[in-house]
């Protein structure tokens, strides 16, 4: 990422976020980025994830430059390569946690019984074997959090970003929630992002990035 500059329009107006970032992820890292809040940690991690366009600046993901790329493109890049984890899960809330887990999976080539397979290994590896055909009303949060995780991870992107993944969660679901971010990015090699105000957690990450204001106040420790 080199001066890269992001401002949102309301209106009239125009809401200057991120002024002049410039940094370097590499592959295989976990990085947490931390600031107070309105510092423009999502809007960041929104920008890495092509889920939105810089205003100016490089922003290269795997040599790729994803601000040049069409929306069509974009999509695709981003089901192929980035997963998302959010802080309230964002579960489909009639869906069993099979099916959410299955979603990402709809948009491949994948038949029916290589998708099942695929869901069932990944369900397994977050602990939830046991919990396939509850609806996320049916799970607590920690268990939502991880259905999630499972979601995200499902199709096997070399990216996870994921936004407080811990803010809603009590200290051993938390806990559990950090652990498996940690077996993803030690035993897969996944390249792992997370935004979190919680000093616990970004203490499991090997990176910190701190944003304030808009900029960089201290360069990356790993
Ligand atoms: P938090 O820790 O509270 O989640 P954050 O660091 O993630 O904060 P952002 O969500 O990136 O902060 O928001 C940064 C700034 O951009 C805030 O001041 C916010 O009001 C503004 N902002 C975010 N999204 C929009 C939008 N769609 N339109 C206008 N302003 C926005
Ligand atoms: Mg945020």
């Amino acid at each position: 990422i080199e001066h890269l500059v992001k401002s949102y329009r309301r209106g009239g107006q125009i809401v200057p976020v991120l002024t002049d970032i410039s940094l370097e992820i590499r592959a295989g890292d976990f990085t947490a980025l931390m600031g107070p809040s309105g510092s423009g940690k999502s809007t960041l991690l929104n920008l890495i994830a092509g889920i939105d366009k810089p205003d100016a600046g490089l922003l290269r993901v795997d040599g790729l430059d994803i601000a040049a790329m069409s929306e069509t493109d974009l999509a695709h890049w981003r089901a192929a390569n980035v997963g998302f984890i959010f802080q309230f899960y964002n579960l489909m809330p009639v869906l069993s946690a099979y099916e959410n887990v299955e979603l990402p999976l709809l948009l491949t080539s994948l038949s029916r019984r290589e998708r099942r397979e695929r869901v069932e290994l990944t369900l397994a590896m977050v602990g939830l074997s046991d919990r396939m055909d509850h609806t996320p009303n049916e799970l607590s949060g920690g268990q939502q959090q991880r259905v999630a995780i499972a979601r995200a991870i499902v199709a096997d992107p070399t990216l996870i970003v994921a936004d407080e993944p811990t803010g809603d969660l009590d200290r051993q679901s938390a806990a559990d929630v950090l652990a498996l971010l940690n077996q993803l990015n030690r035993e897969l090699g996944k390249t792992i992002i997370m935004v979190t105000h919680d000093a616990h957690a970004a203490a499991r990450a090997r990176t910190l990035i701190h944003l304030e204001k808009g900029e960089l106040i201290a360069e990356p420790r790993g």
